[in-house]
């Protein structure tokens, strides 16, 4: 990305030509591709050309082959499917199809192919460049091509795949382009069916993708709470010694175990190649007839079938195939003859360029796993979080229900059985997946034999003693559900002299410390779940602080950072951010479509995010926005000034060359300045459009909050909640250990026991709250550390601020 700023460096001399195609089966986030692979390659002095239609267009050239210009791609962010279309090609699978696919890249000057497609279609484009100078060759010797024409292309064929396939199951990349906006079809469907189910008390086994991968399945069955998720790497029965093959009896014993706990709906998740132990299918038709026959339930089946493919893209996947776009031309720019062509991926939260044919066979390896029975093996191969987010289905559902091992002390005050009595708080404004993580957290104790104790309307409910004992069914449908079932707030407990200076903020209070000690201790807390934004890490701080005076804080505590701005130290991602991104997307997508209409119009959008600049400039590379404002970078005249003359530049050229004038949006983060507000810049902007553009303001506010969170928003919830019951046990038994007969049965004052959970990558890390203190700017409330984001301000500007040169007109 760095790399774009020498846009202005001296072209090459002969232009690269580079061929963009979607092939297979369409996914949501391939127009995103095409859109940056089209716009990044003219800034870099390249010729993109659309190659219409998949394999088979380029096995048919001729009006399927055409030059895109930068007015091509506009307009294609929001757009579902792929706009270049696609298809499945029997004709590329032959030699003979694949030497008219040369002759047409030939004959079109094209030296790179950039393919974004499943697993077949990658491998159709290694294939071809294994072939190249042989069927170069051919071409040759027929006539078709003389030697001059093919003279830069005679070595070898430039191939770079990007992997867009709903499926997720390509080997060596974390996700794949499409994935995660079916995931959102998915959920937005069950979602509406629960509510059915649960009027008429009826079962719905639902049918979703994935033939040969469980990842939707999975993601689906925890974002929507499902009882039980049939997977093609793991068949049932869970539990062979007791079930044997028998995963009929294991499954209805399942949803007994729930209808007993007065559940009125039965959520039942079938991937299309879902297979038992015997790799016999299990199909939807078949689950239902067992829960009918049974359990006598009323029970549907909904096949969602091609609506997962469909709509337009989330914010996840434009964010992935902008990037990777991005990356495809850079790799494009750098191949060599010889070396093997590389696939664009995503490992950690980073982009990978690796080979593409040993990514293809190790997605062959998984099919052959589950082939061969080799289950265990087939799970390994999926990257290590499937794994972890099996397992977290499994804690959230009943299937565990029976008490571990864990024990704290022979006769201690803890809970029956010798379990935790674990608090859970909510805490600053709402986002979300609070509710999510709740759900997990209080299961997952339940599950282990702790007492969860819900802690309702943050520390001034705890101080007035709004605490419970959570029981399995206080939070049924939680993980769907918005806001805060909890009550949430700003009040924020009293810094003792000396302690992080916070000032309560909004309609925040201080909550005197001391109260909040003595109910911890009234309620017996021996470990502290706290889930909220910057109030919640802040909070954390405070009271780790005063353990010295106050022993009801010497236990073990742990923050899940949950606010939509995305600015709690030590996490890449917080709860409750990747909803307010998608209100975002979707606010933009129709303020764009209103600007669009009156085309001439420029929308000023006002994001939250506080002093963060997240929300402003990930919505703004997701959306297509012109420019981003952010407080990290701030706003100044000259600034100002320029985004002003490049407005007039690209009005004034679209009207020099006919074509309709867009209309734009510009975000603005809430406080990326006192003098330029929203208001302020939409005016500065309609005084000096001077007619050639008009501006209105748009200020999204709470709605970012979001209704109801995010497939992704309930995974990571899920995900971190597991992982911080875990470590507050782990944490516990440290602190037992350390304990001796004058001291509460959990007593901690170590540094290492508060801890802030964060994704980092894609690692799950544990930070000390006073450890990353240090980073942390409690005023603007931020890290002082540029985050990972902030490059892509740059990037925004990359693929809006395309200048013209003169000699293009
Ligand atoms: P999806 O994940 O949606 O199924 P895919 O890319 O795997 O996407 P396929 O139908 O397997 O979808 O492949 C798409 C196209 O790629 C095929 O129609 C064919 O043109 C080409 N292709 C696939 N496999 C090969 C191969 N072995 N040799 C040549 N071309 C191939």
């Amino acid at each position: 990305i760095n790399d774009l700023s020498d846009a202005s460096a001296p072209p090459p001399e002969r232009k690269k030509r580079i061929g963009i195609l979607t092939s297979g089966g369409d996914s949501s986030g391939m127009n995103a591709a095409v859109r940056s692979i089209t716009r990044v390659a003219l800034q870099k002095g390249c010729i993109p050309y659309a190659i219409y239609e998949g394999y088979q267009g380029l096995v048919d050239g001729g009006q399927y082959i055409k030059e895109l210009g930068w007015e091509d791609v506009r307009g294609l962010l929001s757009v579902g499917g792929t706009s270049i279309g696609t298809a499945r090609c029997s004709d590329f699978r032959q030699r003979e199809g694949r030497v008219r696919g040369a002759y047409n890249l030939i004959s079109n000057g094209i030296d790179a192919l950039v393919v974004i497609g499943g697993d077949g279609s990658l491998t159709g484009a290694d294939m071809l460049r294994a072939e190249w100078s042989g069927l170069v060759d051919e071409l040759i010797a027929t006539k078709k091509v003389t030697a001059e024409e093919c003279e830069h292309l005679r070595e070898d064929l430039t191939i770079v795949g990007l992997v867009g396939s709903i499926d997720n199951d390509m080997a060596m990349t974390d996700i794949t382009i499409g994935a995660v906006t079916s995931l959102h079809r998915i959920c937005e469907a069950v979602d509406n069916l629960t509510s059915t189910a649960l009027s008429h008390q009826r079962a719905f086994v639902i049918e979703v993708m994935g033939r040969h991968c469980g990842w939707l399945g999975l993601m689906a069955g925890i974002a929507v709470g499902a009882d039980w998720v049939f997977l093609p790497e793991r068949p049932p029965p869970l539990n062979e010694t007791k079930y044997g093959d028998d995963w009929e009896t294991e499954m209805c014993d399942i949803v007994k175990k729930y209808r007993a706990l007065g559940n009125r709906k039965t959520l039942v998740i079938v991937c299309e190649g879902a297979i038992d132990r015997n790799l016999k299918p299990i199909k939807s038709d078949y689950v239902q007839k067992v829960l009918t026959d049974r359990l006598h339930l009323d029970t549907r089946v909904t096949c969602l079938g091609h609506v997962q493919r469909g709509g337009t893209a989330c914010a996840y996947d434009r964010f992935l195939a902008t990037v990777q776009g991005v990356e495809a031309v850079e790799a494009v720019l750098r191949s060599k003859p010889g070396v093997p062509a590389p696939m664009i991926g995503n490992s950690h939260n980073k982009m990978t360029c690796t080979p593409l044919m040993e990514a293809v066979k190790l997605t062959h390896a998984v099919a052959e796993a589950i082939a061969q029975k080799d289950f265990g093996r087939a799970m390994e191969m999926r990257d290590p979080e499937f794994t972890a987010l099996y397992d977290a289905f499994l804690h959230s559902t009943i299937y565990t229900f029976e008490k571990n091992e864990f024990k704290v002390a022979p006769g201690s005050p803890a809970g029956e059985d010798g379990g935790l009595r674990v608090g859970i708080i909510h805490t600053g404004a709402p986002a979300g997946g609070m509710n999510a993580a709740t759900r997990i957290a209080a299961r997952l104790c339940l599950n282990r034999g702790h007492v969860p104790i819900g802690i309702r309307n943050g520390f001034s409910g705890l101080i007035k003693d709004e605490v419970f004992p959570f029981e399995w069914q206080h939070t049924v449908g939680w993980q769907v559900r918005g806001g805060s079932e909890l009550g949430t707030n700003r009040d924020h407990p009293q810094p003792l002299p000396g302690g992080p200076k916070i000032a309560p903020k909004g309609d925040g209070g201080f909550v005197d410390l001391g109260l909040v000690a003595y109910h911890l201790q009234k309620h017996n807390i021996q470990a502290l779940l706290i889930i909220g934004g910057f109030e919640a890490y802040t909070a954390q701080l405070t009271m780790t602080h005063a353990r010295s005076t106050f022993p009801a804080f010497c236990i073990p505590m742990v923050m899940l950072p949950a606010t939509v701005s995305n600015n709690v130290p030590g996490t890449d991602y917080s709860v409750g951010s990747d909803t307010a991104l998608n209100v975002i997307v979707e606010a933009c997508d129709r303020i764009k479509l209103s600007a669009n209409a009156s085309r001439n119009r420029v929308f000023v959008v006002e994001v939250q995010g506080g002093s963060c600049g997240y929300l402003a400039t990930l919505g703004g590379l997701t959306t297509g926005a012109t420019t981003v404002y952010i407080p990290e970078e701030g706003i100044n005249i000259s600034t100002l000034q320029e985004d002003i003359q490049l407005l007039c530049r690209r009005y004034t050229d679209e009207i020099r060359r006919g074509i309709p004038n867009e209309g734009r949006v510009i975000l603005r983060s809430e406080m990326a300045s006192s003098t330029y507000t929203t208001e302020v810049i939409s005016k500065i902007l309609r005084a000096e459009g001077k007619g050639l553009f008009d501006s209105r303001t748009a200020v999204l506010g709470h709605l970012q909050q979001g209704g109801v969170p995010s497939p992704l928003d309930r995974i990571r919830a899920t995900r971190l909640a597991v992982n911080c019951i875990t470590w507050l046990e782990t944490a516990a038994r440290e602190s037992r250990a350390a304990a001796n007969h004058t001291l509460p049965s959990i007593y901690t004052t170590r540094d290492a026991h508060s801890c802030t959970i964060g994704i980092v990558g894609a690692e799950i890390v544990f930070t000390p709250v006073v450890e990353s203190y240090k980073d942390a700017d409690v005023k603007t409330r931020r890290e002082t550390k540029p985050a990972w984001w902030r490059p892509f301000t740059h990037l925004i500007k990359v693929l809006s601020k395309y200048e013209y040169r003169d000699d293009e007109f």
